[in-house]
C-alpha cells in the first residue's frame, strides 16, 4: 500500500505497543462498524488495514510516505472498531500513538497552508478564550456581511448571547455542588446550551461554578491530531482550573472523554483523581431529581461516538431525556455521523459522505412522526455537522431546560 513520496524513517519510530498491534487477529468483525470503510468499501480504509498498515511501518517493512499517511488521516478516530472488536484491540491508543509519530516526523508533505492553520487554531487560538472570542466576533461581523457561506460549519453567531458571559448564580469556587466547564469552541459558539446546563443543574438543587483561571481549552483536538505536549499542558492547566473534589460536568462529549482520560495523558495520581471526578451531563443530571413534565415531543437520539463508545454513557442521555419526550432510534449500531472534530474541515468529502448516511438514518427513524425531525445530541461538533445539513439538532441540555419550563409545545418545537 505504500507508494508515492518517502521519508526516511527508523523501524519502530511509530513507538506502537507490539502487544497492542499483535491483539488484532484480522477477524474483520470491525469493519462493518467502521464509517469510513461503509462508504469507500476499502481494506486500507477499515480497522484491519490501518493496523495491517501500522505494523509494516512499525516492524520496517514498509516507509511512511503520502499514503500511509492518508490512511491514518482518513481514520474519524471514532473508535466504533474498538466497542465492536471482540479481542479488545485498543485501536484508539494505536491510532493516538500513530498520530504523534507522524506529527513528531518530518512534515513536508503537509502543504504550509496546512501547517500555517495547524499552528494558527492549535496555537494561537485554541488555548487562549480571549483570542477565540475575539475571532468569533469577527466571524459575527462576517456572518452579518454576508461573507460566510452557509455550509461553512459555522453556527449562526447571535451578537446578543455572545456579548452575555456565563453566569451561574451558585455558590463561590471551592463551595460548589458542581464545576461546569464551558471548554473553548463550545463556550464560544454554544453558550446557549451551557446556559441550559446551568439551569438544569440548578433546578436540579445542585450550585454551579465555572473553571478558575486556566480552563480555556481541554486539548481533545490537539490529542486526536497527535500533538500530545499541547494536550498534555492544556490537560496541566484544566486540571489546576478546579480545585477541590466537586464533580466536573462536561456537556460536550468530546471534552468529557478527553478529561476522563487525563489519568492516562498525564500519568500522575493528580490527575487520575482528577479524571475520576469528570462526569458527563446526562450521567450527573440522572442522578438527581429533576420535575419534568411530559412535552409530547419525539427527538431521534443521535450517540456522539465519544460518548458511546469512548466514555460508554450513551444510555444516560437515554434516561434523562425519556421522562419528557419520545426517543427514536436510529437502525445504525451508533455509526459516526462523519464530523470528528476537525475532521469535518479536513476531510470534507469523506465526512460529508459519512454524514449523508447518519442523516438517512435519522430521517427513517423520524418517519413515523410525519414530520422533521428534532435531533438530540450531546457533542457541539456532530451538532454543527448535523445542522449544516440541514436538520435540527438540540442539545440534551436544551430540552431538559425546555421540559422544565415548558408551557406549551413551542418551547421545544422550534
Ligand atoms: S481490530 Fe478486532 S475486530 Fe477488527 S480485525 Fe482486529 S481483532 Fe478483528
Ligand atoms: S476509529 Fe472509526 S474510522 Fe477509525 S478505523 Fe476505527 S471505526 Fe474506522
Amino acid at each position: 500500500m505504500v507508494t508515492g513520496a518517502r521519508e526516511s524513517i527508523a523501524p519502530g519510530v511509530l513507538g506502537l505497543d507490539p502487544a497492542e498491534l499483535g491483539s488484532c487477529v484480522a477477524c474483520g468483525l470491525c469493519l462493518p462498524h467502521c464509517p469510513t470503510f461503509r462508504v469507500t468499501g476499502l481494506e486500507i480504509a477499515s480497522p484491519r488495514g490501518r493496523i495491517a498498515a501500522m505494523r509494516l511501518v512499525d516492524e520496517g517493512a514498509a516507509p511512511i510516505d503520502r499514503a500511509f499517511r492518508d490512511a491514518m488521516e482518513a481514520c474519524v478516530q471514532c473508535r466504533g472498531c474498538e466497542a465492536a472488536c471482540p479481542s479488545s484491540v485498543p485501536f484508539g491508543h494505536l491510532m493516538e500513538s500513530t498520530r504523534a509519530a507522524l506529527e513528531a516526523a518530518p512534515r513536508r508533505e503537509r502543504p504550509w497552508r496546512r501547517r500555517a492553520a495547524e499552528w494558527w487554531g492549535y496555537r494561537v487560538l485554541l488555548p487562549h478564550h480571549r483570542r477565540l472570542m475575539a475571532a468569533t466576533w469577527l466571524a459575527w461581523a462576517a456572518q452579518r456581511l454576508g461573507l460566510v457561506p452557509r455550509r461553512a460549519g459555522l453556527p449562526r453567531l447571535r451578537a446578543r448571547s455572545l456579548a452575555r458571559p456565563l453566569r451561574p448564580t451558585g455558590a463561590p469556587a471551592g463551595a460548589a455542588d458542581v464545576y461546569l466547564y464551558p471548554g473553548c469552541v463550545m463556550d464560544a459558539w454554544q453558550r446557549d446550551v451551557h446556559r441550559a446546563a446551568v439551569a438544569v443543574l440548578e433546578a436540579g438543587g445542585g450550585s454551579v461554578v465555572l473553571p478558575g483561571p486556566g480552563g480555556d481549552c481541554c486539548g481533545a483536538l490537539h490529542q486526536h491530531a497527535g500533538r500530545l505536549d499541547e494536550a498534555r499542558r492544556l490537560a496541566g492547566r484544566v486540571v489546576a482550573s478546579m480545585p477541590g473534589d466537586a464533580p466536573i460536568v462536561v456537556d460536550s462529549a468530546g471534552c468529557g472523554a478527553a478529561m476522563k482520560s487525563y489519568g492516562d495523558l498525564l500519568g500522575t495520581p493528580e490527575a487520575r483523581v482528577f479524571s475520576a471526578r469528570v462526569r458527563d451531563f446526562a450521567e450527573h443530571v440522572r442522578e438527581r431529581d429533576l420535575a419534568l413534565r411530559p412535552t409530547g415531543r419525539a427527538v431521534v437520539v443521535q450517540d456522539p461516538c465519544h460518548l458511546r463508545h469512548v466514555q460508554r454513557a450513551a444510555g444516560a442521555v437515554r434516561d434523562v431525556l425519556s421522562p419528557a419526550y419520545e426517543l427514536l432510534e436510529t437502525d445504525d449500531d451508533g455509526l459516526c455521523c462523519g464530523a470528528g472534530g476537525t475532521y469535518q474541515l479536513l476531510r470534507p468529502e469523506l465526512s460529508a459522505a459519512i454524514r449523508d448516511r447518519k442523516v438517512a438514518e435519522i430521517a427513517r427513524a423520524a418517519e413515523p412522526t410525519g414530520r422533521a425531525p428534532v435531533v438530540a445530541s450531546a457533542n457541539p461538533g456532530c451538532a454543527l455537522h448535523l445542522t449544516a445539513a440541514g436538520l435540527e439538532v438540540r442539545h440534551p441540555a436544551e430540552l431538559l431546560a425546555d421540559a422544565l419550563s415548558a408551557r406549551d409545545e413551542r418551547t421545544v418545537d422550534r
